[in-house]
This record gives C-alpha cells, structure tokens and sequence, in this order.
C-alpha cells in the first residue's frame, strides 16, 4: 500500500506554521508497514487542491489529508474532495449534537457556519472528534482510499492513532491489533541511544523500533502487530527487556509519563514530602513539580537563593564554605539540599547551583550546574554541562534535577 499526505494551509506555505502533521503520520505508517511516498503542501485554494488530488490518485492508494476542516470560508478540503468523488455532502447526527453541546457548555453563541463543521461525505466513515469540531472522515472510492484529518495537531494526532490507523489496516485487509508502548529516555542524547541499540534497530520486525527526539527527551516507541492485545504485548516484552539492559538506567517512564508526572507519582506513592532551594532556577524546578495534581501532600516549599547573601541569610550556607569551595560546587548544592530539608522537616531537599550564562560565574564557565539530593540522612551531587542559551540552560537544569530526583528514589526503593 502506498500512500501520500497533503497538507492543506496557506500558513504552511507562507512558512508561518511547520508542517508537523505529516511527519507524525508519516512515522506512524511507517510504524504499521505502510509506505509513504509523497508529502503534498497546497494552500486554501480549491483549484490547486483538485490538482493536487488528481496527482496523488496516479500515485497512491492512500491519500491522506489534514487541514482544512474548520468552519470558514478558505476551509475547503472536503467540499473539494466531495466534487471530485462524486459524493454529496450531509450532516453527520452525532457531530451536529457535539457541537451543539460544545456551544451550550461554553456559553457561546453558534453560528450558522459551524453547522459545516458537522458535514461529512456521504458514504464515508465518520472520525470521531474527541478534542475539537470539525469530525474526520474514511472513504474508499474507486480503488483508492481518501482519510480526512483536521489541523489542529492535538485534534489530529489522536483521530489519525485511535480511527484512522484501524481503518487503514482494515482496507489492506490485515487483521492485525497494534500495540505501542513508548519508552521515555533523559540525560542521553538520540544519536547515543541510537548507538548503543543499534543491534536491536538492525533487526527490528516486529516489534518495530522507532527513536524520536523532542527538544530536551528522547522516545523509543516500540510497536508490534499482533491478533490479539496480549499477543502483542508478548512480542515487546523481550525487546524491552534487552533495551533496559542496555539504557535502562536512562529510562525515567513509559508512555504518558512526563518528568514530573513520574516524580511526583514516586513522591506520593512512597509518601515523602520535599523542599528545594533554588538559585539559577529560581523556582523553575518547584513549578514542574506544582504541575502535576495532588502534589500538595509531598510539596513542603523552597526558597529561591539567587545570590550569596540570600544562600546565607535564608539557609545558613557558611561564609567559609562558599568562601572555600564557590557558590557554584558540589559543596554548595550539597549544603543548600540539606539545609532546606531540615528547614522546611521534609524526607528530601533538593539544592541547584549554577552559571546559566551568558557569562561565568563564580570562575565556573557558562552550562556549569551542580544538583543535591538530600534524601533522608544521604546526600548525592550531580554535576552538569550545559551548552545552551541561559534560558535553556535553566530549563534543562530543572529537567535533570527531576531525573535525578527520580533515580535517588527508585535506588531508595530497592534498597528499602
Ligand atoms: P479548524 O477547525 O481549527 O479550522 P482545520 O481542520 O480547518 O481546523 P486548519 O484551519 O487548516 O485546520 O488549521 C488549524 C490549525 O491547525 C492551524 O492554524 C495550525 O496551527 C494547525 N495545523 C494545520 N495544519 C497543520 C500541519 N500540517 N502541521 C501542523 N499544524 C497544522
């Protein structure tokens, strides 16, 4: 099966938003075995939109479409494709009363144009919409099998995963259920991981093995095709196994977890109460953690230190120590942790110490970040390098402060 993806959007042509949608879904087929020939950009103009149709119909089996299903005039995408087909275009009931409910649920007043956002072609499948208006829908006609998808990319992404990819396998006759599971990686970098699981992506079938870099994480999303769910899930488990073998210390969740999410699902679960002292961060590390629902019941508090006479005023860093040893050391960030974690009674304190940039700090060069990790009576440090702009670098700081944080408490839990 072949397929082609057209991006519908001026915007996408005036370089004002990037297509992403057709790299997701070029890399979910490309996960389930279905290959994607052609990427399409055409703008709201529904000449050039036919145009573009009649060339994907002498080249593929599959077209894809994504944009172009809103409410307004410039959205066109299915009334081209209606005239192209043949097909008329009708009110899909169960759409008509989402949105319905959506205007009555925000107190807004419906127009008539967002009665177009419940048209859909006839004969086609309806996509069910679960965060936004405008349904998708599946039509096969004549050979060829048409997927409509709106923009919005966290409208898209779930419609194109839970709908259309079970459709498509439908329509090429496989049978087949499809099982991912997504390992979560920080502190390594993807050309790394790729190194060093290098044998696994070599052999990969089935499961497949797909890397995907976001800008401060990396993801190894493990597919397999199977008849059953179970079948499936019988397939990852040894792929997974020789991956944490060889990165698992890396790996900080599965799935949906985040940095945070999983910090905080650690701290709940094994009943420990934090504070942190933040100085490079001030206050970005305990904001990561604020995120995440029902932190308050481990979430203590924390000081923002940001210069020395604070470290010493709020916290009692020494004069000696930072006299000694600098503001930016293993010494500092040591002494911040488990000052903070006496001053506010938690189980663990966490100190971060750092030259964010654009200059040196205390002689240390710009990236240079020290974290502590006071965790009951122990204290760990954890140094990094940075080599990115002073914002990213205080962002990146509260990341690995989470990870670290992660790792303290699942070795505190194999070792209780
Ligand atoms: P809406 O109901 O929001 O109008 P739509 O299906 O008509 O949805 P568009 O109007 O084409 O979609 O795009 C809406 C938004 O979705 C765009 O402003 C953009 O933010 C995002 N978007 C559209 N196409 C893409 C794409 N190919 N890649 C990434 N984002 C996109």
């Amino acid at each position: 099966m072949k397929a082609e993806i057209i991006a519908v959007g001026s915007e996408l042509l005036l370089g004002q938003i990037t297509n992403t949608n057709a790299a997701f879904i070029s890399a979910r087929l490309a996960e389930v075995g279905i290959n994607v020939y052609y990427h399409t950009v055409v703008g709201d103009n529904p000449k050039r939109l036919e145009e573009a149709i009649t060339i994907a119909q002498n080249r593929a089996d599959v077209i894809i479409f994504s944009g172009g299903l809103g409410p307004t005039k410039d959205d066109l995408t299915k009334e081209t494709i209606a005239k192209m087909l043949g097909e008329e275009l009708e009110s899909d009931h169960a759409a008509l009363a989402s949105i319905e409910a959506y205007f009555k649920r925000t107190g807004r007043t419906m127009t008539e144009n967002n009665k177009k956002q419940a048209l859909v072609l006839t004969g086609s499948k309806v996509l069910t919409n679960n965060y936004g208006m405008a349904p998708g829908m599946a039509i096969d006609k004549n050979g060829k099998c048409y997927i409509l998808l709106p923009g919005p990319p966290h409208e898209m992404e779930p419609m194109f995963e839970k709908e259309a990819i079970p459709y498509l396998l439908g329509a090429s006759g496989k049978r087949e259920i499809i099982v991912s599971r997504v390992l979560k990686f920080y502190g390594i970098g993807e050309a790394e991981l790729e190194y060093r699981v290098l044998s696994i992506l070599e052999k990969q079938t089935n499961p497949t093995v797909a890397p995907l870099a976001s800008p401060d994480s990396v993801i190894l999303r493990l597919t397999a095709k199977a008849e059953s769910v179970e079948a499936a899930q019988k397939l990852i488990a040894p792929v997974e196994s020789e991956i944490r073998s060889l990165v698992g210390e890396f790996i900080y969740g599965i799935d949906e977890d985040t940095l945070s999410s999983k910090a905080a699902e650690l701290l709940l679960g094994n009943k420990l109460t934090i504070a942190a002292a933040e100085s490079l961060t001030a206050g970005l590390f305990m904001a990561e953690l604020a995120d995440e629902p029902g932190i308050s019941s481990s979430l203590k508090g924390g000081v923002v230190v940001y210069d020395e006479t604070a470290k010493m005023n709020q916290l009692d860093i020494p004069a000696s120590l930072l006299d000694e040893f600098g503001v930016v050391s293993p010494e500092c960030a040591a002494a911040l942790a488990q000052n903070v974690k006496r001053k506010f009674g938690s189980d663990i304190g966490v100190g971060l110490t750092g030259a964010a940039g654009p200059d040196p700090h205390d002689g240390k060069p710009m990236g240079t970040v020290w974290i502590g990790i006071a965790c009951r009576e122990v204290v760990n440090t954890f140094k990094l390098s940075l080599s990115g702009s002073r914002n990213a670098n205080r962002k990146r700081a509260a990341r690995f402060a989470l990870y670290y944080l992660i790792k303290e408490m699942k070795k505190r839990g194999t070792e209780n």
